[in-house]
């Protein structure tokens, strides 16, 4: 089946949503695609909050800076000052809209400390921000009447002759028919790859497809080395600890009571960027001051009604899977993989290099979040660049001529799923995927080097020949989640190995990238950013300069 639109959105999260509905108002047809339920997308579980400088007392400059230090001078600083400018309208629209942000005693919005913030200009919902927004978010595009196919998975896009991003392939999950959107502009806002590592603080969905899809397509991926570590997450099953805790006054202590970041971070304390916390933590383990390889979050301090006001959701999760009451017990929490701060390369736009293909929110690299993104930038990416690629994907499919459908792309599409379906038993995705995850933990975490990293890169080498052999242990069509399983295990060994090909590139260390072996950031070298091409023998690697406007690199202190 075949359907044509003027602007092809893959992904209901909040960017996507956001950029269907900035494209629609700009007078286009659109269609939204998402594998899941639009509500059930990652956005759901932020917990933390949005920033924007909305208090007389700060200022975007200040949110600007704090956001290019962050990110350890590795943002394009063009596209951070438009980020931080356009951040109070955002949060404002966002209000208007019916997001009932939670308020201070004035009656005003109230905000909360965040880590490697110069003001508290974190905007909340309790601690379930992103459910608030994606609602909402879900309202109006309910309300707008655009076309949405839910639980439908993209495999690929399609080209027109002259080389423009035409449109997408995909399938209903829910029939297993086979399908064509036809488009003469398609926005990717799949969101991330958290899952490429094993545990990981995102959703099981958060399967990197988008960025694959546009990295097979010939797109490059930039700065796929800078994957966020978040410093607290749960022991048990990496489920995230929001830094909310630390914003309302968490401590983090090590087997011996002491809070460790005195010596990191004297200044911000808990409260430095999540790079310099996560690697501080990593020291107390790894030099025996830990308590069964986790560090200790402690909020007793803020006393019952405060925890249960402002933290209800994060101490059920304590509770639920740690065993622990964040009211009477400090709950164990280590560093664990939670954000991919690179992605698919993009203008202040979302346009990519390749003509007709945009991309925002998470599985997008603009690049707002350089080597280190700050907590609750993230929400407030996929609204404001969610908006600017729907923009400039309509304006893009205004001017552009009639798309040219091919049907046979969709047989050729069909053909190889049906091979893949029909591929006698062998091995078993699920295992190889934990190996992947495992291997990425282990050897492209935290610290890194030459010798590990080229192990993980041996190793996947390896993972992805046997991954020729893997089979579909269901062969029906009706929501064969297996099918997908060993589609989404594709996507995320392409990615692992442009993740580690990243890694082994950049040889110094910043921001979430510490190379053990060069300890050192090296400005004179490395104010680069990396940029990952597909080809069938693995990633090819250049490097492009970093855009600074008005801040130019200094040491960075919390
Ligand atoms: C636990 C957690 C807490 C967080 N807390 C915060 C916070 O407090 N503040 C903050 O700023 N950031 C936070 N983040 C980060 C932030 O939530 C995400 O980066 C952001 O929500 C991503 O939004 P998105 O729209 O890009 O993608 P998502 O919300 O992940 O949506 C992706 C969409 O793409 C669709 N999709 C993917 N692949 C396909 C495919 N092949 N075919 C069709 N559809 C597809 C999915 O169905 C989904 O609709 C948090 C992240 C996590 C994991």
């Amino acid at each position: 089946m075949a359907e044509d639109y003027d602007v092809l959105v893959v992904g209901a999260g909040l960017a996507g949503m956001r950029a269907a509905l900035a494209a629609q108002q700009a007078g286009c047809t659109v269609a939204i695609v998402s594998k899941v339920y639009p509500v059930r997308s990652h956005s759901n579980a932020a917990q933390g909050g949005i920033n924007a400088a909305l208090d007389e007392a700060d200022s975007w400059e200040s949110h600007a800076y704090d956001t290019v230090k962050g990110s350890d001078y590795l943002g394009d600083q063009d596209a951070i000052e438009l980020l931080a400018r356009e951040a109070p309208a955002a949060i404002i629209e966002l209000e208007h809209m019916g997001v009932v942000f939670s308020r201070d005693e004035q009656g005003r919005l109230g905000s909360r400390n965040f880590g490697g913030a110069s003001h508290a200009r974190t905007y909340f919902v309790g601690d379930f921000t992103g459910q608030a927004l994606l609602h909402v978010l879900y309202e109006q595009l309910v309300r707008s009447g655009i076309m949405t196919f839910s639980e439908h998975f993209v495999t690929r896009l399609v080209h027109d002759d002259d080389g423009r991003v035409s449109g997408a392939l995909g399938l209903d999950m829910r029939s297993g028919e086979r399908r064509m959107w036809t488009a003469k502009a398609v926005i990717l806002a799949t969101g991330g790859m958290g899952r490429v590592y094993e545990p990981s603080t995102n959703a099981l969905i958060c399967t990197g497809d988008g960025m694959a899809i546009a990295y097979r397509a010939g797109a490059p991926l930039m700065d796929m080395e800078m994957v966020q570590f978040h410093p607290t997450t749960l022991k048990s099953n990496g489920a995230l600890i929001s830094e909310s805790a630390r914003g309302e006054g968490a401590y983090l202590l090590n087997r011996d009571g002491e809070r460790f970041m005195q010596t990191t971070a004297p200044h911000a304390m808990e409260l430095a960027s999540r790079d310099v916390v996560s690697r501080a933590e990593q020291i107390e383990i790894n030099e025996g001051r830990g308590v069964d390889g986790c560090v200790l979050l402690d909020v007793r301090h803020l006393g019952a009604a405060k925890i249960m006001e402002r933290l209800p959701q994060i101490r059920a999760l304590a509770l639920e899977f740690a065993g622990a009451d964040m009211i009477t017990d400090p709950v164990p929490i280590r560093p664990g993989m939670h954000y991919e701060m690179g992605g698919i390369k993009t203008d202040v736009h979302g346009a990519t290099p390749l003509p007709g293909l945009f991309a925002a929110g998470e599985c997008a690299c603009v690049s707002v979040h350089g080597a280190n993104r700050l907590g609750a930038n993230s929400l407030l990416e996929t609204v404001v660049f969610g908006r600017r690629a729907g923009e400039a994907a309509a304006a893009y499919a205004t001017e552009r001529g009639p798309v040219r459908r091919s049907p046979s792309l969709l047989d050729d599409e069909s053909r190889l799923l049906n091979l893949l379906l029909a591929r006698p038993d062998g091995i078993r995705p699920a295992a190889l995927r934990q190996e992947m995850g495992q291997t990425m933990t282990v050897d492209v975490g935290v610290f890194r080097q030459a010798e590990t990293l080229r192990a993980a890169q041996a190793a996947l080498v390896e993972m992805r020949e046997r991954f020729a052999r893997v089979s579909v242990g269901d062969k029906g069509r009706v929501f064969n989640q297996a099918l997908v399983s060993v589609l989404e295990l594709d996507f995320m060994l392409d990615l692992a190995l442009a993740v580690v090909a990243g890694a082994l590139a950049r040889e110094e260390s910043r921001g979430a990238h510490t190379r053990v072996d060069f300890p050192r950031r090296d400005d004179a070298h490395w104010m680069r950013h990396t940029l990952a091409f597909h080809t069938p023998g693995g990633p090819r690697m250049e490097t492009m300069p970093v855009a600074v406007t008005r801040w130019q690199p200094t040491e960075r202190v919390y």
